[in-house]
């Protein structure tokens, strides 16, 4: 009925409405800043210079350039940025010069023509920029916000969602940081003198605006929205009145005694530091709601579930989260797609250097992104899709990021610059492929009979708290895929019996927390057959984040098999500091040889698998070959491609993977992209799996198998899958070293001191050198203009062992906090701040400082 409805109102406002087929997942996603021509329209009617005249440079070719460029690789979603009014936070400069309703409705048949031509093109699904925060006003004036506020009646005409004016001023939507209106602290002042605030996700007229907002951008055609900057780290009086909400829903009274020793629900003030882990899980679902909002008001323009919601820093990584932001609260509030902004000219993740020369590397590929959104979806999020945003300036790796978002189910993110765009061969061969053989890429649920336990509220804890899950974690995934075991994450979030069920084997990655809930749940898996295997002490810490008198599982594990457990900060800094691979581990469990290679699925170095079932007769396998040939350079900031060299073709890849149970498999024929068809392939069935030969696999082979009822006779799966080895060798590095973290040696003389204090913001980590018989003493602050009455907490580890030193927090007043190093080596040294801005400098030390520790 809710649908029915909303195509009534769309037929109302003269709109054809177009559903999207969500049964078939995007593939392509283009994200580019180009300018339309028609854009400054709006700001000239309204008689100001448009507010970002951003881009020119980079849009010279214009928009027939652009409309070329996508006309030959035609995205399944479009995104342009976004220069077209209404923009969220410029509604007018004073109240004369204003967007009216009327200026909007002049525009929206330009609008829409835009979005004709797109059609045109065969794209069906477009969307519209909505920024989280930026707010700007200058309230004497009764400017910038307080023109569309003051004008309220005038846009419910078209905003209906608006509803009824709300007493509270524009003054009140804004954040409230150390008892003052913050400043989106590099916006600035508009030409007109209204200064940039950002606005408050818990503020609920905020919220309706944006809400209202995404359903006038509905109806103007747009099928979804992009949103940007999201996070908060408010104070307001509505976000402790949410906060005490989150609290009641979360703990019972006794929950609170129990866990916190507090009687009183009143007792926990915001942003108080004993309730860090809970304000940063709140911080990230506060943003979750905030977003459902625009989702919602977006439906009820097109329908449920034909709103698409994409927003900008989707954490879908294993590392500590910045404030805010969360892959499970927001997919829980209906994201459909994840999105990272990440740098031009990296594959994945950026590197990060230890000591001059050195790096460790982080660079890899983006398959715990593609994962972990998928441990989310077919249960509890159908909607859910994983991405890959890539800039790729170079073609290989652009090819490979293309190839692995197919590979493992995703969204490929393409755009940015229509320059690079436009020069690049790759862009029209793949996305023309991909048009004409969807039947290759079609999703559905993985067959892997192997999932790593993935903790997600590990990831609110503070940053020296969470070190040992994140080194375990990668540790762990990077052994399974070094020896090419066929596996998916299992999220805490979503960790639901059937779920477990789906699993022989469960790996749980030392994770700190384990609810009683979550115990409950993996004992009665093992105990129903299932085989749970555990790296190391897991479930230390409650799901409150409070310390257990001893682990759930593993305990007794602590300091034998483990590497690092409780000498969390310096594997943090780096990437771990750990021993071995997980086999170590796992061997170390005598009475039951778990030895990895049982678990292997091929026999290739540097390839990947996945394989996923799509329909009652049929299966797909995809293999992706990592082992490509980048050379990396240090620009100075941090480490990137320079150039590019061979794809190592791997030949012959020995394949055994498990089938569904209950099938067996009939037939094969495989593809790679570029192929107009596939190839036929010999397949052996076995118990409980398939066994094949594919002759090459380049970047991505494709393997598409039949299959039929019964369970197939001959040799059994287990056995030939631990006669297969995948090798030693771990993915490749692209031509740089991976440094064993073992505690760093010299030459420390030569390592250059940084010029300090630096300013920097929300949370880094450094490295400190000292020289034997030296002391040093490394001080933070909080930069005062900021964020008075914060506070942030600057922790270090000792070289060698890791053993976190006491931390120390500044003061509420500004004071500095500060800590004296007499070890010798290298310290890491962390500082937390939130949102904040910070300086640290060392005195007696060499301060080394991560190009980026975001
Ligand atoms: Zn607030």
């Amino acid at each position: 009925m809710r649908r029915l409805i909303a195509i009534l109102l769309l037929l109302s406002a003269g709109i054809a409405p177009v559903f999207a087929d969500l049964d078939v997942p995007p593939r392509t996603f283009v994200f580019m800043y180009v300018h339309h021509p028609e854009d400054d329209d709006a700001w000239v009617a309204a008689q100001v210079d448009p507010p970002h005249p951003f881009n020119e440079a980079g849009a010279a070719e214009g928009w027939p350039g652009y409309m070329e460029a996508l006309g030959a690789a035609v995205p399944d979603i479009n995104y342009r940025a976004y220069d077209q009014a209404p923009l969220s936070h410029n509604w007018g400069w004073t109240q004369d010069q204003r967007i009216t309703a009327e200026i909007l409705n002049d525009y929206r048949p330009k609008v829409t023509a835009q979005l004709q031509s797109w059609r045109d093109l065969g794209i069906n699904e477009y969307c519209r920029y909505v920024c989280a925060v930026k707010l700007a006003l200058t309230p004497e004036n009764r400017s910038g916000m307080y023109t569309l506020y003051d004008n309220w009646d005038e846009f419910r005409g078209i905003m209906p969602l608006l509803g009824e004016k709300p007493a509270e001023e524009p003054w009140d939507w804004i954040q409230l940081r150390g008892g003052k209106k913050y400043l989106g602290s590099y916006w600035g002042v508009d030409a007109f003198g209204n200064q940039v605030y950002a606005g408050c996700v818990n503020d609920p007229a905020w919220r309706t605006y944006h809400r209202a907002l995404a359903n006038y951008c509905a109806m103007e055609g747009y099928t979804g929205i992009f949103v940007d900057n999201p996070g908060n780290s408010c104070t307001c009086p509505d976000c402790q009145r949410e906060w005490q909400r989150y609290l009641r829903e979360r703990y019972t009274p006794d929950d609170l005694r129990a866990y916190f020793g507090v009687n009183d629900y009143a007792e926990c003030v915001l942003e108080d530091a004993k309730w860090a882990f809970d304000t940063r899980r709140f911080r990230a679902e506060s943003v979750g709601a905030f977003l459902g909002a625009i989702k919602d008001g977006g439906e009820q323009a097109r329908g449920e579930g034909n709103f698409f919601l994409c927003a900008n820093g989707t954490w879908s990584v294993f590392k500590p989260t910045d404030v805010g932001l969360g892959l499970v609260p927001w997919a829980e509030n209906g994201q459909d797609i994840t999105f990272m902004e990440k740098r031009y000219h990296y594959v994945g993740n950026w590197q990060m250097p230890i000591l001059p020369g050195v790096s460790w590397n982080s660079m890899d590929e983006q398959v715990t992104d593609h994962k972990m959104v998928h441990a989310l979806d077919a249960v509890t999020w159908p909607g859910v899709r994983p991405d890959s945003i890539s800039r790729p300036h170079h073609q290989k790796q652009y090819e490979l990021a293309f190839c692995q978002a197919l590979a493992l189910d995703g969204v490929f993110i393409d755009g940015a610059d229509i320059n690079v765009m436009r020069r690049n061969p790759a862009r029209e061969r793949l996305f023309g492929w991909l048009r004409t053989h969807r039947d290759w890429t079609r999703t559905g649920e993985s067959i892997a009979d192997v999932a790593l336990f993935v903790q997600y509220d590990d990831l609110y804890l503070d940053y020296s708290q969470v070190a040992d899950s994140v080194r375990e974690f990668e540790t762990a995934r990077r052994a399974l895929q070094s020896r090419g075991v066929l596996h998916d994450y299992v999220i805490s979030a979503n960790c639901t019996p059937e779920r477990l069920a789906r699993y022989d084997t469960i790996i749980l990655p030392s994770p700190r927390i384990i609810t009683d809930e979550q115990a409950a749940l993996l004992r009665a898996y093992a105990d129903a057959g299932g085989r749970l295997i555990v790296t190391g002490p897991s479930g230390d810490m409650t799901g409150a984040g409070t310390l257990r008198e001893a682990p759930l599982f593993g305990a007794e594990m602590a300091g034998e098999f483990t590497q690092s457990y409780f000498k969390p900060a310096l594997s943090m800094m780096y990437g771990g500091k750990y021993k071995g691979p997980l086999y170590d581990v796992l061997a170390a469990t005598e009475s039951d040889p778990l030895a990895l290679e049982r678990f292997g699925c091929i026999n290739a170095p540097g390839v990947v698998i996945s394989a996923r079932r799509t329909a009652g007769d049929e299966m797909l396998v995809n293999l992706i070959n990592y082992n490509v040939d980048f050379t990396i350079e240090d620009d100075g900031r941090a480490y990137r491609i320079a150039s590019e060299g061979q794809v190592h073709t791997q030949r012959d890849v020995e394949v055994i993977c498990p089938v569904p149970d209950g099938t067996h498999a009939v037939s094969a024929e495989w593809i790679a992209p570029g192929d107009e068809s596939g190839q036929a392939l010999e397949v052996a069935p076995m118990d409980g799996g398939v066994r094949f030969t594919l002759p090459e696999v380049q970047m991505l082979s494709i393997v598409r198998l039949a299959l039929a009822n019964g369970a197939a006779e001959g040799p059994p799966m287990a056995e030939a899958r631990a006669a297969l080895t995948a090798g030693e060798s771990t993915l490749p590095v692209y031509a740089m070293e991976e440094v064993a973290l073992a505690p760093v040696e010299g030459p420390m003389a030569e390592a250059p001191a940084s010029a300090t204090p630096l300013v920097l913001r929300y949370s880094h980590h450094f490295g400190a050198i000292i020289e034997p018989g030296q002391t040093a003493t490394v001080t933070a602050k909080v930069v005062p203009w900021l964020g008075e009455g914060k506070q942030a907490l600057l922790w270090a580890a000792a070289p060698v062992t890791g053993r976190l030193l006491d931390p120390a927090a500044t003061g509420a007043d500004g004071t500095p906090a500060s800590l004296t190093l007499t070890d010798p080596g290298m310290t890491a040294v962390g500082v937390d701040a939130g949102g904040e801005c910070f300086t640290i400098e060392a005195d007696g030390a060499a301060l080394l400082i991560p190009a980026h520790n975001g």
